[in-house]
């Protein structure tokens, strides 16, 4: 560590930024390769897997729980010699080849990047969202379900995450529907199959919600029918938004690597076009998000990690 300027200058091989399934794969695979390996999360590592009650499509497993998988991920991910930090990253600098990582404590300077912020929930943007969040709005079943027994709640989308979030959401709640605004769910057959046998869930098709209403908490929901605009309003307890995902690329939106909608744009190999600044999971532009393709991400990330770094000692500028 050399201390430069008035944060101290820490000097590593790879930064992984984010400890999700494809940061923490990302760096047992660049720490096996005998990198200095550190890892900077804000929070508990895991990402997304810690809000997801069962897991049961990652091979090994029959079925387990998300947080189990997370602390699972994060001894592998430790067990060569990377190093954990829980840090917010506040800003990331390119120094011809080099890459400045800042956090509040540290400036970490490595050759190597691996982008692993992943994603966050969108929101609806209507009124009373806002105001009603943590009130009855919420984007998290596993967080927040508990406190709905033998209630009525809403669940809005028909993805994957609405219609699994539906499912768990029942064990708590007398009656879950899910409000979708085509006639058919994106989710995958199976758990399409479970939402339609389980008699606490019903659908509203064709409709979006318009705005959130109640005074202290939730009372109801205004529902607007897209075949035939009639707008009305339907009670209920709670409403779970799960309407899609946001990337989370702003740290790296000043250096043109991502699309338009702010999803980081790589190749197979898992590399940016900036040479040494890779992106792996969520925040990846991919047609398909899941812990299994992130852990996939995070492997081909690790390995470029040590090529790339091979090529800069073969070739030093
Ligand atoms: P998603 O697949 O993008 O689905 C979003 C859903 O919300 C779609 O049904 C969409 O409708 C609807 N929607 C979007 N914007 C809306 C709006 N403004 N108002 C009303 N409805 C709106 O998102 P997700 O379900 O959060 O899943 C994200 C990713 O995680 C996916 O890749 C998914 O496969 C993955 N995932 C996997 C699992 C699993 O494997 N068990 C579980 C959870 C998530 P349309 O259908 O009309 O577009």
């Amino acid at each position: 560590m050399t201390e430069k300027n008035e944060k101290p200058f820490v000097e590593v091989d790879v930064v992984v930024v984010g400890a999700g399934p494809g940061g923490m794969t990302a760096a047992l695979y660049a720490s096996r390769a005998n990198l200095k390996t550190v890892v900077l999360e804000k929070g508990l590592p895991g990402g997304e897997v810690n809000n997801t009650a069962d897991v049961e499509n990652y091979p090994g497993y029959a079925k387990i729980s998300g947080p189990e998988l997370a602390h699972k991920f994060f001894e592998s991910a430790m067990e060569f010699g990377a190093q954990h930090s829980m840090e917010n990253v506040l800003g990331i600098e390119l120094h011809g080849n080099v890459k400045h990582v800042i956090t509040s404590k540290y400036i970490y300077v490595a050759p190597v990047l691996i982008v692993a912020t992943g994603s966050q929930h969108r929101k609806l943007n209507i009124p009373g969202e806002d105001l009603l969040s943590g009130k009855g709005v919420s984007y998290c079943a596993v967080c927040d379900g508990f406190f709905f027994r033998n209630r009525h709640l809403v669940v809005v989308g028909g993805g994957d995450s609405a219609v699994e979030e539906g499912i768990y959401l029942t064990q708590f709640a007398d009656k879950v529907t899910i409000i979708h605004r085509r006639d058919q769910l994106r989710a995958q057959k199976i758990l399409q199959e479970r939402a339609f046998k389980n008699e606490k869930i019903d659908f509203i098709w064709n409709s979006t919600v318009e705005e959130i209403n109640g005074d202290q908490s939730v009372e109801s929901v205004t529902i607007k029918n897209l075949k035939t605009d009639e707008t009305y309003t339907y009670p209920c307890e709670g409403v779970f938004i799960y309407i899609g995902l946001n990337p989370n690329s702003s740290l790296v939106g000043h250096l043109d690597i991502t699309d338009e909608e702010g999803w980081i744009i790589t190749n197979e190999k898992m590399e940016t076009k900036i040479p040494g600044i890779f992106a792996v999971g969520d925040v990846r532009q991919t047609h398909l998000r899941q812990i299994a393709t992130a852990v996939g991400d995070g492997s081909h990330a690790g390995h470029m990690a040590y090529q790339y770094i091979q090529t800069l000692a073969d070739h030093p500028s």
